[in-house]
């Protein structure tokens, strides 16, 4: 076969799509069925999929999207002016699903151990003993795959959350509403405010008397405990008088927000979480699959088509189409904003989320999309660091730890 992919994910599923359409010969490899339905639920900026053509993927749609900077309850809400979306993600599977069916891409159960190189191209070698031969292998299984090498840069931080969708005795947040975050916490004790790891409500009106409610910390190394998470959501419903009456679901989400760069020289590509392609300031990825799949597979089919191509030749035009050096230094440059941020106090954070949200909504929008080009993205941290009060410019300013080294990383990308 021409491209094996290992996963059976978001991420294996698109990039699987993408070349089928291109007409490339490819396989999958997972433990489960592909069409077995996906754990996560994905939320996304609703002008991504605006942007593909994609919008009637969403399930659901929010026009009132908001969110709280101030320290108690009260206060004006900031008013983001930008549709937000959650995936139907059974109607997204099947999107990518029915790309890979028409071109008769089939899954093998199983799970890759090992991968192993050689001049025509790779062999992974399965739990189960068998050997299977491509021209180039695809991981994409995820953010904990032992196969994709990338350098050990220390600490890697997590963004944890604990949610409950179900039904409340009151309405947790108001009717139509979608709530992005809400980092009001007097329902914490001055000690938990002051010394307590920052955390914040991501919250939804989901219809017919149902929300989803999720308490989330941004990014910490180590991540915070759910229960730390899940005493905090339910005082910050108590305190605003609302008690849990049905939980229909419980979610508890933990992934690593700042994975450094995967080697770039390896013979083994990557796609999705096991590619670093989460953002490391937001938390998103299903856009960036989506936008970035169509480059990829077209690297791809076009240097399979040179069939005295060296493999290693192959992989390493790939890589250059998923990780260009402009992509690679936003990540650097995302990656040292977020390093600021994790030191921050709650109300230095509060200070920052306000400043950053005042920006033009192109800016904080295509900072928290990757949309953005570089110097649009260094002119959108600039006019974000003059406008921020003085406490949020001292935590700037301060370079502790591994800030310097991530922030060189912007003009040296570790990937060449
Ligand atoms: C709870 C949660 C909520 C999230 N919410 C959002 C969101 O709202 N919006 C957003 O954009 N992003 C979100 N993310 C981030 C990111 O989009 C997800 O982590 C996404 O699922 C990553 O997709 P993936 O396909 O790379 O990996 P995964 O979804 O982790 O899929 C990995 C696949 O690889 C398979 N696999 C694993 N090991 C092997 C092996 N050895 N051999 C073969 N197959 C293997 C697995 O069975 C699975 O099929 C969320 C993440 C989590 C954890």
């Amino acid at each position: 076969m021409e491209v094996l992919v290992i996963g059976a994910g978001p991420a294996a599923l698109c990039i699987a799509a993408a070349l089928a359409e291109r007409g490339v010969v490819a396989e999958g490899l997972a433990p489960e069925d592909p069409q077995q339905p996906w754990p996560n639920t994905y939320g996304i900026w609703a002008p991504e999929v605006d942007a593909l053509g994609l919008a009637p993927l969403l399930g659901h749609r929010w026009h009132n999207t908001v969110s709280w900077f101030g320290d108690r309850l009260g206060g004006p809400a900031v008013q983001h002016g930008i549709d937000y979306g959650l995936f139907d993600k059974a109607a997204l599977q099947q999107h990518w699903w029915r790309q890979c069916e028409r071109a008769g891409v089939a899954w093998r159960r199983g799970r890759a151990l090992a991968v192993e190189h050689h001049a025509g191209g790779s062999t992974v070698v399965t739990e189960a003993g068998e050997r299977l031969e491509a021209r180039l292998v695809i991981d994409a299984s995820g953010h904990r795959s032992p196969l994709v090498q990338r350098a050990d840069e220390g600490p890697v931080a997590g963004q944890a959350a604990y949610g409950i969708v179900g039904r409340f005795s009151a309405p947790p947040v108001d009717p139509g509403q979608f709530v992005l975050m809400d980092y009001r916490s007097d329902h914490l004790s001055e000690a938990e405010r002051r010394c307590g790891p920052p955390t914040f409500l991501y919250a939804m009106d989901l219809g017919e008397g149902v929300f989803f409610v999720e308490e989330t910390s941004l990014a910490l190394a180590p991540a915070v405990p759910y229960d730390v998470l899940k005493d905090r959501l339910l005082r910050r419903l108590s305190h605003r008088g609302v008690a849990v009456e049905v939980v229909q679901h419980e979610e508890f989400c933990l992934f690593p927000m700042n994975l450094p760069l995967p080697d770039l020289q390896q013979r083994l590509l990557a796609f999705g979480g096991a590619a670093a392609m989460v953002h490391p300031a937001s938390g998103y990825m299903v856009g960036a699959l989506l936008r970035r799949a169509p480059a990829l597979a077209d690297a791809i089919a076009q240097g399979l088509q040179q069939p005295a191509l060296p493999a290693e030749q192959l992989c390493r035009r790939a890589w250059d189409a998923l990780w260009p050096l402009e992509l690679q230094r936003k990540h650097a440059l995302y990656r040292f904003g977020l390093e600021k941020l994790m030191r921050f106090s709650e109300g230095q954070l509060r200070a920052h989320f306000s400043t950053f949200f005042n920006l033009p909504p192109q800016q904080w929008y295509g900072f928290l999309t990757n949309t953005l080009t570089l110097p649009e993205l260094i002119a959108a941290m600039v006019r974000l660091f003059v406008q921020a009060p003085w406490t949020v410019k001292a935590g700037l300013m301060g370079m502790r730890g591994r800030e310097l080294a991530l922030g060189l990383r912007m003009l040296f990308p570790a990937g060449r």
